[in-house]
């Protein structure tokens, strides 16, 4: 066994930054009290978060009282899409329709499943292209009278897809002008905000998604993003934390050590630079990978992937041979969504890409962070390739 572990899966979680670490244990030693009780400890909490709020509001140019913070993405997207469907419910006479595309974390797609399963909402789920893409135009072309609500990924999490966004928000603006309604657009931008600018205006979106541990935060704490007079329901009953959203005491560490996450990471400038730095490896490793026989890439190529993920499928071989094997050479990899993985069988994304791969085969998904190096993607394609010929 190797004695060094070499960390690929920055989709699934990252490590906890020392920063993020550090301002979290200063702030777990010193401020206990409820941030919503109106003595000073309280006070003091509340000032606190205030604070945080306000930074990772500023990350994507929106007002503080915007931001409601959740336990992670799985209940902000969960909250968008369940919250969105349950206030129109009331106001129509049909069924509601949501589109959605079949590039979307398991808390988006089966969120939208559940509810088309138990009759509440015609749903429509547009498919990508063999290469992973979804275009503005096919999103938009599903609207209908009865649509309510748009959400698509912003970057798959599974095959990097990075989709258009800002040019579905833009067309959806145009669509609603003409017909005089009011679809919205929800975005899990989960995957997307290390890289990419998730400036709210710009794409046009009324909801977003964020979750902590994808960029060296803490986990079980994210935040969904509420453009003002959205028309959404909160999901449980309780207190009125939260502008009346998101019931329950907050996870106040957890938001201390999402805002340190935030500040870490820096501007869009610094993010996308660091991105180019990352896609230099990537695209290194993914052209030994190319060069393998019984290799095949899944997702798109260039700019319309995200400069962290690579996806890659191994024709013949046995799903979880082949994680083991590369964990037992000391690689951590997923093979797709950690959601998942247990199941030996294609996501629903993978398959949806309608690859005619025999049975067996393994797909693998690497994830890059900021400290993975050249040297460590070249000792991996070493590894594949061993593993390939046997
Ligand atoms: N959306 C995406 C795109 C993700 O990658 C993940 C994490 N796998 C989630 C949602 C769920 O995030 P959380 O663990 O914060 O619930």
């Amino acid at each position: 066994m190797r004695d060094r572990r070499i960390y690929l899966d920055h989709a699934s979680t990252t490590p906890l930054g020392k920063r993020v670490a550090d301002a979290m244990t200063s702030f777990q030693s010193e401020f206990y009290g409820n941030p919503n009780s109106i003595h000073q400890e309280g006070q003091q909490a509340r000032a606190k978060i205030d604070f945080a709020r306000e930074e990772i509001a500023k990350s994507i140019f929106a007002k503080p009282q915007d931001l409601v913070f959740t336990s992670g993405a799985t209940e902000a997207n969960n909250t968008a899409i369940k919250g969105v469907v349950s206030y129109q419910l009331q106001k129509m006479n049909e069924k509601p329709h949501v589109i959605t595309t079949l590039l979307e974390h398991q808390s988006v797609y089966n969120t939208v499943k559940s509810l088309e399963e138990h009759g509440i909402i015609q749903a429509t789920y547009v498919k990508p292209s063999r290469d992973g893409l979804v275009t503005a135009e096919e999103v938009i072309r599903e609207i209908r009278s009865n649509t309510i609500l748009i959400s698509a990924i912003f970057v798959s999490n599974e095959i990097g897809t990075v989709l258009p966004i800002r040019e579905i928000g833009r067309l959806l603006a145009e669509h609603n002008k003409q017909h005089q309604t009011h679809v919205l657009l929800h975005t899990d931008a989960v995957q997307a905000y290390k890289h990419y600018n998730c400036h709210v205006d710009k794409l046009g979106v009324d909801l977003m998604t964020l979750s902590a541990h994808k960029i060296s935060g803490p986990k079980g704490i994210g935040a969904l993003y509420v453009r003002p007079n959205t028309p959404l329901d909160k999901l449980m009953e309780g207190g009125s934390q939260e502008y009346g959203l998101r019931p329950g005491t907050q996870n106040i560490v957890g938001i201390i050590g999402f805002s340190e996450a935030v500040k870490m990471l820096g501007d869009f400038e610094t993010k996308s630079a660091d991105g180019m730095e990352i896609r230099k490896i990537a695209d290194q490793l993914i052209d030994d990978l190319r060069k393998m026989d019984n290799v095949e890439m899944n997702g798109p190529r260039g700019e319309d992937r995200a400069p962290d993920n690579i996806n890659f499928t191994i024709k013949g071989a046995d799903q979880e041979t082949v994680i083991a094997r590369l964990d037992l050479a000391g690689y951590a990899v997923s093979t797709g969504s950690a959601c998942v993985s247990g199941t030996t069988e294609p996501s629903h994304v993978i398959l949806a890409l309608g690859n005619d791969y025999p049975d067996p085969s393994a797909t693998v998904r690497v994830s890059l962070g900021r400290l993975n190096t050249a040297d460590e993607l070249r000792n991996f394609a070493h590894q594949v390739k061993k593993l390939v010929k046997s």
